[in-house]
């Protein structure tokens, strides 16, 4: 088996996906997988939509063409504002895409002309995340705008929260994405047919006690592949934090100084030096490297420290045993972690499960109950 590698147990994303499904559909909101943090990675993204999801979304098109090649035929949102050079690919590959510019809107519709196609606008609503979106005093005229060009359809509109600034959406924020919803029914005359309420940031409130509005979406991506909520970092109860486990293997063993050897140019205070000074310790390294993942990222095994890494070693400080040379450390990553590893040439990515069991539901999960510890 190659190493570095990432083993992915698609078993544990059907029942994540499956857990949030069940829970969200409770409160009348579906999920729409998010599938860049795996570089549309076409079983990790069937395995989404086998644990319910509606549909996917993807930030990238290199992705979503990856997915189109593997016959993932489902309707895929292309959620990052789409490039004005790509407007003619987008159309082809993409149901839906998020938008903010008029001026791409305007490419999108034309190109869905030529290709005899009616492609749907969601409008991207800046409410307070300050990294995309229209400002709400500007979404009236703009909605209108896209109700009246021939080749688009407005879907509906979403917002974003908790990517570039951090800070989690309120109750109130929620409130007023419901509210703008109806001033565009009443200023245009159609119905909405989609209100994308935000990312895995939102789930907190999407299974709180609070009325959900006209919100009748989430974009998930981060809760369902590591289980956790990403403002707080808190496992989510009932999901599994290791669907993904990256392995990496020990090259050299060699107990190393900790700290460089002093060197005393006066004979007589190296003889009072009576308390030797260079210390050793395990150490190991490993083959993977900044090149491959956030090293930061990544959660050590028990007994480890971390020393340094490198474009290509990471070495690791190890007081309970001697690593075997050639044997393999195990690493769960973050978000972050995970991303890079899964767009790295040099790593693998190894599936476990990859077929569903039939009429077995995934009720082995940690717990049923899904909240928030
Ligand atoms: C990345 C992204 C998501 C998914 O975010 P997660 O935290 O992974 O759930 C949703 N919407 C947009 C616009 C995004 O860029």
């Amino acid at each position: 088996m190659s190493s570095p590698r990432i083993e992915v147990d698609l078993s544990k994303i059907r029942h994540n996906t499956r857990t949030i499904v069940e829970r969200l559909k409770a409160r009348g909101i579906h999920v729409t997988g998010v599938t860049k943090a795996v570089c549309g990675h076409p079983a990790i993204a069937q395995a989404m939509l086998d644990g319910g999801a509606a549909g996917l979304a993807e930030a990238r098109l290199s992705n979503v063409r990856r997915l189109r090649k593997a016959e993932i035929t489902c309707p895929i949102t292309l959620i990052r504002t789409p490039m004005l050079s790509q407007a003619e690919d987008v159309v082809q590959v993409c149901e839906a895409s998020y938008n903010t510019e008029l001026t791409v809107i305007s490419a999108l519709a034309v190109a869905a002309i030529r290709q005899k196609k009616v492609h749907e606008v969601i409008l991207m609503i800046e409410m307070g995340d300050l990294r995309e979106g229209i400002l709400p005093q500007d979404l009236g005229g703009i909605a209108q705008q896209v109700v009246d060009m021939p080749g688009v359809a407005l879907k509906g509109i979403g917002a974003n929260f908790a990517c570039l600034s951090g800070v989690a959406p309120t109750a109130t924020k929620m409130q007023d994405l419901s509210d703008l919803v109806k001033n565009i029914e009443g200023r245009c005359g159609s119905v909405l047919q989609a209100v994308s309420g935000g990312n895995s940031a939102n789930l907190p409130w999407a299974l709180g006690e609070l009325p959900i509005g006209r919100i009748n979406d989430l974009r998930i991506g981060e809760a369902i592949l590591l289980g956790v909520d990403p403002v707080s970092g808190n496992q989510i109860g009932g999901m599994y934090r290791d669907a993904f486990t990256l392995f990496a293997e020990v090259i050299e063993t060699n107990a190393k100084p900790l700290s460089p050897p002093i060197s005393f140019a006066n004979p007589v205070l190296a003889k009072l030096h009576l308390v030797p000074e260079i210390e050793t310790g395990e150490r190991a390294i490993l083959a993977i490297g900044l090149q491959d993942t956030d090293i930061s990222g990544l959660s050590l095994p028990l007994g480890n420290t971390f020393i340094g890494a490198t474009s290509d070693h990471l070495i690791l400080g190890t007081k309970l045993e001697t690593r075997r040379l050639g044997s393999e450390m195990r690493f769960k990553m973050n978000y972050s972690a995970l991303m890079r590893a899964m767009a790295a040439p040099d790593v693998q990515t190894n599936l476990l499960h990859d077929r569903p069991a039939p009429d077995v539901r995934d009720s082995h999960g940690p717990n049923k109950h899904l909240a928030l510890v």
